[in-house]
């Protein structure tokens, strides 16, 4: 699972109570402390799924919800509400500003990534699914291996990332950043040309086998798309 999730909690030592059982589930975590920290940050990426604590500096996670659902980027965006037992009696306003769902604390933290996971298979059931497959192209993400027509295809870690992240949104273009913080990560600085280079060895090694199509679309002057007749069958 490379699902991204988003803890928006000022309680540090639950945020890191979260961060440590969501990353060993296999999910990339990221966190702020505050309101109004999150709202700009989820202007410039949108994660999968947030856990939104209802109390927060800046903004309130309510009001937070609030504008979140405003917005068409993040309209459809996972929400669960983390509240307080003192604040359980407002839950239903809570479910009203448009949370998915609400765990009320002190709670139990595998119930709650087993509701993270619930609502992950219903909002993107590529996010948790063990095997993707499009076309004749299978990637199953539990034991790293990657066939074409029954065939193994051998990748390197990168690679592997790459055509995971590609083939969770078949047909939708990214560009060489956006590819960049999907598999590389946020923080790290390298040259977007680097993303030409794995592209390339990705392809060479789909299309090694057999002339089969090439998978791999190259929009000009905009970037990548795994493309759109290698479709996820559900
Ligand atoms: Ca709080």
């Amino acid at each position: 699972m490379s699902a991204r999730i988003l803890i928006v909690e000022d309680e540090e030592p639950l945020t890191l109570l979260l961060r440590y059982n969501l990353e060993s589930e296999g999910f990339d975590v990221e966190s702020a402390a505050r309101g109004d920290e999150a709202e700009t940050r989820l202007k410039e990426s949108v994660p999968d799924l947030i856990l939104l604590d209802w109390m927060l500096p800046g903004i309130s996670g309510i009001e937070l919800c609030r504008r979140l659902r405003a917005r068409p980027e993040t309209e459809q965006l996972p929400i669960i509400m983390l509240t307080a037992r003192s604040e359980e009696g407002e839950r239903v306003r809570g479910l009203s500003t448009g949370a998915d769902d609400y765990v009320v604390k002190p709670f139990s933290v595998p119930e709650l990534i087993a509701r993270v996971k619930a609502i992950l298979r219903r909002a993107k059931p590529e996010m948790v699914a063990t095997l993707l497959r499009a076309g004749d192209i299978e990637l199953d993400r539990e034991t790293h291996r990657v066939r074409r027509s029954g065939r193994e295809i051998h990748l390197g870690p990168t690679e592997f990332r790459l055509l995971e992240f590609l083939m969770q949104s078949p047909g939708r273009v990214f560009s060489r950043e956006q590819l960049l913080d999907g598999v590389w990560g946020h923080d790290v600085y390298i040259d977007e040309r680097t993303v030409d280079v794995h592209v390339g060895r990705l392809r060479k090694a789909l299309n090694k086998h057999r002339r089969a199509s090439d998978p791999i679309r190259t929009v000009r002057g905009v970037g990548y798309a795994f493309n759109e007749e290698f479709r996820l069958r559900a």
